[in-house]
């Protein structure tokens, strides 16, 4: 009954024509931003979050201490928990779904394959047969990854592109979740859009990303590993900053239409969408450490080496002229700036602040 309560509350509207969104992978990254922007502009939002031990649980924790502090409430459990999500769906008529829950990360497949397929797999599908079967159908935006263009080589990349050369068992499950919503948007009308983003960093990162487990070494005098390409090239991203990613994500909720399925079955055209959220400027690694360098005020000792065969593509570059027709999408953060600011939420959170030399 306080779990209900508490459900309840968090997803009140106060704002006229707000949404009631169900953010699943709320303790996440990119769920706890998605989360605080929806709550601050008015709407309502409900968290999920399994606080899986990929990397530091207490990491997920104090930033859902942050949404608990501005009224969004996480509930614990996991997308295969299809009771619990259908028990959700009763006390809430969610109008939107922001999935964002997922085993991440490319490495982390070679030993882990399984929590991929139960995560983004299995757990994709228990979740949309609960929205297909909700009354109403919530529209649902979901995070898809710009690692489905996989080995693809021409630059940058749209979303018409090929994607069936996938380089990790993460990719492939992000373009087995692509086919999967299709499947249900035209078989049960869900509003589906999918969005491939690029390289997403800043403030309450995550810790496995290279920028963030760069910075933590280079502040312990550890040294850091850069990984080459074919030929010695350099690796790059589109590296894309938190905030905007989050417009992305605001706007295609925002944009997402309706589903017009009924009681799970189709009755009308949803829409079904892809699009690229990234920065349109990749930057290589190597500049990555020297901004870092600027900012750390410290040297990096740098180990560098082949890249080893275990899922990294080469380089990523987002072409996003779609999602600027139609979301409204436009990078304004530039990599310098955004690591400036993702190094202050760093040093302040791991209590650097006080210490010499390092302001
Ligand atoms: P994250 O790991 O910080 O967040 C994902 C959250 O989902 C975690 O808090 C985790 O505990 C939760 N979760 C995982 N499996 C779950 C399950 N079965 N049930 C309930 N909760 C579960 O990752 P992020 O960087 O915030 O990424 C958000 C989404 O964006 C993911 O789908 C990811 O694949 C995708 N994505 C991220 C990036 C990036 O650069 N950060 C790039 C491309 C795509």
């Amino acid at each position: 009954i306080q779990w209900e309560k508490q459900v309840r509350n968090s997803a009140q509207i106060h704002r006229s024509g707000g949404m009631s969104v169900l953010v699943t992978g709320a303790a996440g990254f990119v769920g706890t931003h998605v989360s605080l922007a929806l709550k601050k502009r008015g709407d309502g939002v409900v968290g999920l979050d399994n606080f899986n031990n990929y990397y530091d649980p207490s990491l997920k924790r104090a930033r859902t201490s942050l949404l608990n502090s501005h009224g969004v409430f996480v509930v614990e459990g996991d997308l295969n928990d299809g009771k619990l999500l259908a028990k959700l769906f009763d006390v809430v008529a969610f109008t939107h779904v922001m999935h964002l829950a997922a085993q991440a990360g490319v490495r982390y497949a070679m030993e882990n394959p399984n929590s991929y397929v139960h995560s983004n797999i299995a757990g994709l599908v228990t979740l949309l047969e609960v929205c297909k079967s909700a009354k109403p159908q919530p529209a649902i935006v979901w995070a898809s990854s710009s690692s489905v263009y996989g080995l693809n080589d021409k630059v940058p990349f749209s979303e018409s592109d090929r994607t069936d050369q996938p380089a990790s068992l993460y990719a492939a499950t992000k373009k087995a979740g692509e086919e999967i919503t299709h499947t249900y948007n035209h078989i049960y009308g869900l509003s589906i859009t999918g969005l491939r983003f690029f390289t997403v960093y800043g403030p309450w990162g995550r810790p496995d990303m290279a920028y963030f487990s760069f910075t933590r070494n280079i502040l312990q005098g550890k040294p850091i590993t850069i990984y080459r390409g074919k030929n010695r090239a350099d690796l790059a991203r589109d590296f894309t900053y938190i905030d905007d990613i989050v417009k992305g994500c605001l706007g295609s909720l925002d944009t997402s239409g309706e589903s017009t399925g009924s009681g799970g079955k189709k009755t009308g055209n949803a829409p079904y969408r892809i699009f690229n959220l990234g920065n349109t400027s990749p930057v290589k690694v190597p500049e990555l450490v020297n901004i870092l360098e600027r900012h750390l005020k410290v040297k990096a000792k740098r180990n560098i080496v082949d890249m080893p065969g275990n899922g990294d593509v080469p380089f990523t570059h987002a072409n996003i002229s779609h999602a600027q027709r139609a979301l409204g999408y436009k990078p304004t953060t530039d990599l310098q700036t955004g690591l400036k600011k993702f190094v202050r939420w760093y040093l302040s959170y791991h209590g650097y602040n006080n210490r010499k030399g390092l302001q």
